[in-house]
């Protein structure tokens, strides 16, 4: 997939969670995919809030964003160890044994606990 087109697109979807403001391609880092489930983090180029997401994306069935942490969950999430290739291969294995969709399994992870 041609990542920059998938950024525009994908960038579109999204507004800064506290002041609103939408993100430029440059204020997105790409942290990496497995198959179709990608991570990113993004920068508010004016309040400087920062965000990671997780997007789930299929090809010709349009792209879906998943769901955007919290800047406290992402501070949480900052603080534990970098993701390995190990901790990747987790996740595939564990999405490609769940019965239900990946937009359940990531609606029920992100949204305990708030
Ligand atoms: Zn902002």
């Amino acid at each position: 997939m041609n990542n920059d087109r998938f950024l525009r697109r994908f960038l579109s979807h999204i507004k800064c969670s506290r002041c609103g403001q939408t993100f430029e391609v440059g204020d997105v880092n790409v942290l990496g995919n497995q198959d179709e489930l990608w991570f990113l983090s993004v920068s508010c180029p004016m309040c400087h809030n920062q965000g990671l997401v997780a997007a789930v994306i299929r090809d010709g069935k349009g792209r879906q964003v998943a769901t955007e942490l919290t800047e406290r969950e992402f501070h949480q999430i900052r603080r534990l160890a970098p993701l390995t290739m190990d901790d990747v291969l987790d996740m595939h294995n564990f999405l490609k044994a769940y019965g239900g969709t990946l937009r359940e399994a990531m609606g029920q992870e992100m949204t305990e606990g708030r």
